[in-house]
């Protein structure tokens, strides 16, 4: 862990110095993209090379390394966060995707969003039997969108081996939502 200024206040599932380590990299944005939500920006985390690191390695130490074969990303900052936990892992990646977005046979899932609806897809043969699946997001909010991430990670093959956040927004009560599925978020706010 660098050494940083730490929120003592911050929780997390890998404790307070990385959940304030994230803390510390968060801007909030009041009204984007829409009136009335406080935009979680994390930019700032991928931005610093140390911090990043750091959160990728607590990502990769709380599962350990031997426990999934493939990370999926969700589109699309989800991305940035996978290719990196994949990296430092040895796993291969995998990505969700908006409707529409990937080119050959896919599974969908569709969920109901503050207005309207969403649909995410994922190569049908993205995994072989049996494969261990780690699924990563960059914020809980809500949980419909790692709902129907994990849902499409089962009706295609994989095992979950976890689900990790940067962020989880408590008060939007996706961990609930998730009930059964482990849910590891690096800040609690
Ligand atoms: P939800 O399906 O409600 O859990 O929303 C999670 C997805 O929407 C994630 O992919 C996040 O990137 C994004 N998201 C939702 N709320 C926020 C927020 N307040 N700040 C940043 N991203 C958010």
């Amino acid at each position: 862990m660098t050494d940083r200024v730490v929120q003592a206040t911050a929780r997390g599932d890998s404790g307070p110095a990385v959940a304030g380590l994230v803390a510390s990299h968060t801007v909030d944005v009041p009204d984007f993209p829409q009136p009335g939500i406080l935009f979680k920006d994390l930019t700032p985390l991928f931005a610093d090379g140390d911090a990043f690191r750091d959160t990728v390695d607590a990502i990769v130490a709380y599962h350990g390394r031997d426990s999934f074969d493939v990370v999926v990303g969700i589109e699309a900052r989800g991305f940035v966060i996978a290719a990196a936990v994949a990296y430092a892992s040895g796993a291969g990646v995998v990505p969700v995707r908006k409707a529409g977005k990937l080119p050959r046979s896919t599974l969908s899932a569709s969920y109901e969003l503050e207005y309207g609806e969403a649909t995410l897809e994922l190569h049908a043969d993205a995994f072989t039997a049996g494969q261990r699946v780690l699924v990563v997001d960059d914020v809980l909010a809500t949980g419909g969108t790692a709902a129907a991430t994990l849902d499409l990670v089962e009706r295609a093959g994989g095992v979950l081996a976890g689900f990790s956040v940067l962020l989880e927004l408590a008060f939007l009560k996706g961990r609930q939502r998730l009930a059964s599925r482990p849910v590891h978020a690096l800040l609690t706010v």
